[in-house]
Order: C-alpha cells, then structure tokens, then sequence
C-alpha cells in the first residue's frame, strides 16, 4: 500500500522566521559529487513517495538516488539535511537570493554513526533519512523553492524525502506509538556546544519559566503536544527544555554542553543560535501527531570531527535517549 506524502497546510503556512544553519565545508567547490552509487528501491509511480512494504534496516532511494532512506523499527527518526556531498554538474547550483549553500561537515557520517550506535545499545533501527546530495544543489530543511532553487527536476526529491519522514511516522503511529524526530545539523558558532532548538527564539528563552509558561510559550514548539501529554509529570511544560531530565541537560550531563539545559537556560545576548527550521516546524508536535521534533545543531570539535569522536558522541547520544523514549513515551526495546 502506497505510503503517501501527508501535505501539512498548517505546517507549510507558517510564517515563523527560523535560523538558517551551516558550517565550514573544507572540501569546497571542486567537490566532484561521484560517491558511491545510490541505494535503490519500491517508489511509486509518481517517483515522489516510498512504498511500502519496506523492510527495516534496507536503504531506498527516490529515483535519481539522491535522498535515502532506511526504514526502521524504533520510535527516532534521524535526519540529515545537509551532510550530502553529490554535487552532479548536470544539477544547476541553487543562487537563489539568500539561500545558504554552504554544508554540515560529517552530519550525514554523524547520523549514520547515530543510527548504528542505537542499534549496538537496543538491537532496534532508528529511521534514517539522508539528503546525499550538496546543500549548494538541494538544501533538505527548507520549502520546496528554497531547497530547490527553482530547479524543477528536485521537487520529486524534495517530495520524496518529506514522505519518507511520513512514512517514518506511519510505522511509528501504526501501533498507536509516539516518536521523537532530530534534525541533525552542524554549527561554526562561537560558543562550542549543542544547540537544541524547539522553534523559540534565543530572546523567548531569555524569559524566566513562568514567564514562558504565562505565555503559553509550549504551544508554539516543536514538542507541543508532549510537553502537555508526557507521562513523565514532572516534565511537562517549560521542564521538557531544560529541566533535569531535558534533552540538553542530559547532553551537559554526557559531557557535550548544550543550550538550553538546567546550567545553560539561554544563549546570552549577542551569542548565535539556531532554534530550528522548517523540518522541525513541519514535522513535530506543533500541530499535533505522532512525532515530537527537536533540531540538533552540532559544534564540530570533539563530536562530529573524526570517527572516533562521532562513535564517542553517537554512543552516549544512544545511551541518553533509550531512558528519555521511556520515560516519555513508555517504548522499551
Ligand atoms: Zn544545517
């Protein structure tokens, strides 16, 4: 039965303005885009949606073999944007008029290491969904004009990588589960550490906790529909960002300083943040469903520069968010 792209108008219509993301990409122009040859598979006639049945753990691709796709069998869908590094000449680079092309070094290596790491702790599969060419050719974490550039040839992959994400959500919504989505992606900002981002702006979390809970400021994230439905009492509300068992005071915990956590509430005034984008925004809880949404931007030095570094972060990543599915949505491997 073909698994087909859920079109969010409420999502799409939003005007929030979020923070564009990219790092330093050392490899450059010259970038000759011939990696290895593209995972193929069950797509439907349209060419613009996976279909099922999929089976876990083996990577489809749409048509042209630019976004991936690998199917998997527990509550966390990974994806990563804007690690690609296909750059095909026969693709027109994307020179629309403040479009960011510059990539997130080693996020796709990154995601990858995620999915493994989760494998090795649970023996269960993260969903996977990788964006394999350059962000200059296909930028996965906005609309479908910017992402593409105008080029007509990539509104299939850009349709195809947003209903691999609903598939995604499908096999985790079949059983009647709930699932965390992280956007995974790469910063060159002063301050070296995570920057976990809900959809609220660096001044919104300035804001003291009750005055974010007078505000009623959980409605407008990306983890809407947890903060007021999360087994876990005690995190319900502005606590699901940085109190004690949030996902950036776990991180500090872990050893990798994120923002905001319980030590670090906010960046300060003046520091950069990148609070989310259009993935979160479309995907997560906003506007309800079955996936809480969470964007993850990585500093590069000690998580996502060498192997050992990213297997050392992915580890303790998987070792964090095995409890946090537990403790919020009642999923043990
Ligand atoms: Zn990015």
């Amino acid at each position: 039965m073909p698994i087909r792209p859920a079109f969010h108008a409420a999502a799409a219509s939003l005007l929030l303005i979020v923070a564009a993301c990219g790092g330093a990409d050392p490899r450059g122009p010259s970038d000759p885009g011939n990696g290895p040859s593209a995972p193929t598979g069950p797509t439907g006639p349209s060419g613009t949606e996976p279909v099922g049945p999929l089976s876990v753990g083996v990577p489809y691709a749409d048509p042209p073999g630019y976004i991936e796709y690998i199917p998997g069998d527990a509550p966390l869908v990974l994806l990563a944007p804007h690690g690609g590094t296909l750059s095909p000449g026969t693709l027109a680079d994307r020179t629309c008029s403040g479009c960011v092309t510059t990539a997130d070094l080693n996020t796709q290596e990154l995601a990858r290491a995620i999915a493994d790491a989760f494998v090795r702790r649970t023996g269960r599969r993260p969903h996977l969904v990788i964006n394999r060419l350059h962000r200059r050719k296909l930028d996965a974490n906005r609309d479908v004009l910017e992402a593409t550039g105008g080029t007509v040839a990539l509104e299939s992959s850009w349709r195809w990588w947003h209903a691999a994400v609903d598939s995604s959500r499908s096999r985790i919504a079949g059983s009647g589960g709930r699932g965390l989505l992280i956007d995974l992606h790469g910063h060159a900002h002063a301050v070296p550490r995570i920057e976990v981002g809900y959809l609220l702006s660096d001044a919104e979390l300035r804001q003291t906790d009750a005055q974010l809970g007078a505000a009623n400021a959980m409605v407008r994230t990306s983890v809407a529909r947890l903060s007021t439905d999360t087994r876990s009492v005690s995190d319900r509300g502005v606590a699901l960002l940085r109190g004690p068992q949030s996902l950036g005071t776990l991180l500090a915990g872990a050893g990798y300083p994120a923002v905001p956590s319980a030590t670090d509430p906010a960046p300060k005034v003046g520091e950069d943040y990148f609070n989310g984008g259009y993935n979160t925004q479309r995907h997560g809880s906003l506007n309800g469903g079955a996936l809480d949404a969470v964007q993850f931007e990585h500093n590069l030095a000690g998580v996502r520069d060498t192997d050992a570094n990213r297997t050392r972060y992915a580890d303790a990543l998987a070792a964090l968010l095995v409890p946090w599915l537990e403790r919020h949505y009642g999923w043990r491997p």
